[in-house]
Protein backbone atom coordinates (compact mmCIF):
# COMPACT_ATOMS: atom_id res chain seq x y z
CA UNK A 1 0.00 0.00 0.00
CA UNK A 2 1.03 3.50 -0.90
CA UNK A 3 1.25 6.51 1.74
CA UNK A 4 -1.44 8.09 0.19
CA UNK A 5 -3.80 4.65 0.39
CA UNK A 6 -2.23 3.86 3.39
CA UNK A 7 -3.61 7.82 4.82
CA UNK A 8 -7.08 6.81 3.30
CA UNK A 9 -7.09 3.65 5.20
CA UNK A 10 -6.28 5.08 8.44
CA UNK A 11 -9.16 8.03 7.91
CA UNK A 12 -12.05 5.46 6.73
CA UNK A 13 -11.07 3.39 10.07
CA UNK A 14 -11.21 6.50 12.17
CA UNK A 15 -14.70 7.81 10.14
CA UNK A 16 -16.06 4.01 10.85
CA UNK A 17 -14.90 4.42 14.67
CA UNK A 18 -17.00 8.07 14.83
CA UNK A 19 -19.81 6.48 13.36
CA UNK A 20 -20.05 3.93 15.53
CA UNK A 21 -19.27 5.54 18.73
CA UNK A 22 -22.19 8.07 18.07
CA UNK A 23 -25.19 5.35 18.38
CA UNK A 24 -25.06 4.22 21.98
CA UNK A 25 -25.23 0.58 23.38
CA UNK A 26 -29.01 -0.42 23.77
CA UNK A 27 -29.42 -1.89 27.41
CA UNK A 28 -33.20 -4.29 26.84
CA UNK A 29 -34.56 -4.54 30.30
CA UNK A 30 -37.70 -7.20 29.41
CA UNK A 31 -39.57 -5.98 32.90
CA UNK A 32 -40.08 -8.92 36.11
CA UNK A 33 -38.62 -12.35 35.75
CA UNK A 34 -38.74 -15.38 37.81
CA UNK A 35 -40.79 -15.20 41.10
CA UNK A 36 -41.69 -11.75 40.13
CA UNK A 37 -43.89 -12.51 37.28
CA UNK A 38 -45.10 -9.13 36.86
CA UNK A 39 -49.41 -8.65 35.44
CA UNK A 40 -50.89 -12.29 35.26
CA UNK A 41 -53.94 -13.44 33.58
CA UNK A 42 -56.07 -16.44 34.14
CA UNK A 43 -55.33 -18.85 31.64
CA UNK A 44 -52.60 -16.82 29.89
CA UNK A 45 -48.48 -16.32 30.72
CA UNK A 46 -47.23 -14.15 32.97
CA UNK A 47 -46.41 -10.26 31.63
CA UNK A 48 -42.93 -11.93 32.33
CA UNK A 49 -42.82 -14.01 29.48
CA UNK A 50 -43.92 -11.50 27.08
CA UNK A 51 -41.93 -8.46 27.82
CA UNK A 52 -38.79 -11.59 27.47
CA UNK A 53 -40.52 -12.48 24.14
CA UNK A 54 -40.63 -9.02 22.83
CA UNK A 55 -37.45 -7.75 24.19
CA UNK A 56 -35.27 -10.55 22.08
CA UNK A 57 -37.44 -9.13 19.50
CA UNK A 58 -35.96 -6.04 19.71
CA UNK A 59 -32.74 -7.06 20.34
CA UNK A 60 -32.33 -9.38 17.04
CA UNK A 61 -33.41 -6.34 15.22
CA UNK A 62 -31.26 -3.23 16.63
CA UNK A 63 -28.60 -5.84 15.97
CA UNK A 64 -28.78 -7.09 12.50
CA UNK A 65 -29.51 -2.93 12.24
CA UNK A 66 -25.74 -2.59 13.50
CA UNK A 67 -26.35 -1.63 17.61
CA UNK A 68 -24.32 -3.28 20.27
CA UNK A 69 -27.42 -4.38 22.04
CA UNK A 70 -27.14 -5.81 25.79
CA UNK A 71 -30.11 -7.57 27.62
CA UNK A 72 -30.50 -7.19 31.62
CA UNK A 73 -31.93 -10.78 31.22
CA UNK A 74 -32.05 -13.17 29.00
CA UNK A 75 -33.94 -16.13 30.53
CA UNK A 76 -37.11 -16.01 33.37
CA UNK A 77 -34.81 -15.24 35.91
CA UNK A 78 -34.85 -12.57 38.77
CA UNK A 79 -33.12 -9.76 38.49
CA UNK A 80 -33.45 -7.07 41.13
CA UNK A 81 -34.04 -2.70 40.01
CA UNK A 82 -30.46 -2.03 40.90
CA UNK A 83 -29.19 -5.17 39.22
CA UNK A 84 -31.01 -3.77 36.06
CA UNK A 85 -29.84 0.09 36.72
CA UNK A 86 -26.07 -1.38 37.41
CA UNK A 87 -25.56 -3.32 34.44
CA UNK A 88 -27.05 -0.09 32.30
CA UNK A 89 -24.50 2.06 34.43
CA UNK A 90 -21.40 0.16 33.42
CA UNK A 91 -21.67 1.29 29.60
CA UNK A 92 -20.10 4.00 28.68
CA UNK A 93 -22.67 5.29 26.49
CA UNK A 94 -25.96 4.08 26.63
CA UNK A 95 -29.73 4.36 26.62
CA UNK A 96 -31.84 2.38 28.58
CA UNK A 97 -35.20 0.40 27.61
CA UNK A 98 -37.75 -1.00 29.69
CA UNK A 99 -40.06 -3.26 28.13
CA UNK A 100 -43.31 -4.03 30.15
CA UNK A 101 -47.62 -4.98 29.64
CA UNK A 102 -49.79 -3.36 31.41
CA UNK A 103 -53.06 -4.67 33.72
CA UNK A 104 -56.14 -2.72 34.79
CA UNK A 105 -59.05 -3.44 37.26
CA UNK A 106 -60.83 -2.04 34.20
CA UNK A 107 -61.38 -4.83 31.71
CA UNK A 108 -61.83 -1.66 28.92
CA UNK A 109 -58.62 -0.11 29.78
CA UNK A 110 -55.80 -0.35 26.49
CA UNK A 111 -53.26 1.38 24.81
CA UNK A 112 -49.76 2.54 24.47
CA UNK A 113 -48.29 4.39 27.45
CA UNK A 114 -44.09 5.54 27.68
CA UNK A 115 -42.82 6.77 30.89
CA UNK A 116 -39.47 8.90 31.21
CA UNK A 117 -37.94 10.76 33.87
CA UNK A 118 -34.56 12.49 32.98
CA UNK A 119 -35.10 15.31 30.54
CA UNK A 120 -32.73 14.14 28.17
CA UNK A 121 -34.57 10.67 27.90
CA UNK A 122 -38.00 12.93 26.13
CA UNK A 123 -36.87 12.85 22.69
CA UNK A 124 -36.35 9.00 22.54
CA UNK A 125 -39.74 8.62 24.87
CA UNK A 126 -41.63 10.40 22.40
CA UNK A 127 -39.74 8.82 19.22
CA UNK A 128 -40.62 5.01 20.27
CA UNK A 129 -43.82 5.97 21.41
CA UNK A 130 -45.12 7.45 17.89
CA UNK A 131 -44.11 4.37 16.15
CA UNK A 132 -45.51 2.52 18.82
CA UNK A 133 -49.16 3.92 18.88
CA UNK A 134 -49.44 2.90 15.27
CA UNK A 135 -48.30 -0.43 15.00
CA UNK A 136 -50.65 -1.44 18.29
CA UNK A 137 -53.53 0.53 16.84
CA UNK A 138 -54.98 1.19 20.25
CA UNK A 139 -55.34 4.12 22.71
CA UNK A 140 -52.46 6.18 22.65
CA UNK A 141 -52.07 7.33 26.25
CA UNK A 142 -49.27 9.78 26.01
CA UNK A 143 -45.68 10.19 27.04
CA UNK A 144 -45.55 10.70 30.91
CA UNK A 145 -43.03 11.66 33.19
CA UNK A 146 -42.31 9.44 36.13
CA UNK A 147 -40.02 8.47 38.83
CA UNK A 148 -40.25 4.97 38.27
CA UNK A 149 -36.88 3.63 39.96
CA UNK A 150 -35.30 2.07 37.20
CA UNK A 151 -35.28 5.63 35.10
CA UNK A 152 -34.06 7.56 38.37
CA UNK A 153 -31.28 4.99 38.92
CA UNK A 154 -29.92 4.70 35.22
CA UNK A 155 -27.55 7.83 34.27
CA UNK A 156 -27.96 7.38 30.25
CA UNK A 157 -31.01 8.27 28.58
CA UNK A 158 -34.32 5.83 29.98
CA UNK A 159 -37.73 5.29 28.99
CA UNK A 160 -40.02 2.98 30.46
CA UNK A 161 -42.75 0.95 27.94
CA UNK A 162 -46.18 -0.48 28.70
CA UNK A 163 -46.93 -1.97 24.91
CA UNK A 164 -50.30 -2.91 25.71
CA UNK A 165 -53.42 -4.47 28.36
CA UNK A 166 -53.04 -7.99 28.62
CA UNK A 167 -55.96 -7.45 30.76
CA UNK A 168 -58.06 -6.11 27.68
CA UNK A 169 -59.82 -9.04 26.18
CA UNK A 170 -58.76 -7.82 23.00
CA UNK A 171 -55.55 -6.21 22.84
CA UNK A 172 -54.68 -8.78 25.90
CA UNK A 173 -55.53 -11.92 23.18
CA UNK A 174 -53.28 -10.34 20.52
CA UNK A 175 -50.27 -10.00 22.82
CA UNK A 176 -50.75 -13.62 23.80
CA UNK A 177 -51.62 -15.43 21.03
CA UNK A 178 -50.17 -13.63 18.60
CA UNK A 179 -46.30 -13.39 17.59
CA UNK A 180 -46.78 -11.39 14.52
CA UNK A 181 -48.40 -8.70 16.96
CA UNK A 182 -45.11 -8.91 19.54
CA UNK A 183 -43.33 -9.09 16.30
CA UNK A 184 -44.80 -5.45 14.96
CA UNK A 185 -44.60 -4.00 18.58
CA UNK A 186 -40.72 -5.07 18.52
CA UNK A 187 -40.31 -3.49 15.10
CA UNK A 188 -42.01 -0.06 16.03
CA UNK A 189 -39.87 0.27 19.34
CA UNK A 190 -36.79 -0.63 17.52
CA UNK A 191 -37.96 1.78 14.68
CA UNK A 192 -38.42 4.23 17.30
CA UNK A 193 -34.86 3.93 18.44
CA UNK A 194 -33.30 3.97 15.40
CA UNK A 195 -35.48 7.50 14.46
CA UNK A 196 -33.70 8.64 17.91
CA UNK A 197 -30.26 8.10 16.50
CA UNK A 198 -30.31 9.53 13.20
ZN1 LIG B 1 -44.43 -4.61 34.44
Amino acid sequence: MNRLGLILALLLTWLMATAASARPTVVIDPGHGGHDRGAVRAGRHPEKIYALDVARRVASRLHRAGFRVIMTRNRDAFVSLSGRCAIANRQRQAVFISIHFNAAARRGADGIETFYYGRRAYRLAASVHRRLVVAAGTDNRGVRRRPFYVLRHTRCPAILIEAGFLSNPREGARIAHSPTHRQRLADAIAAGIIDAHR
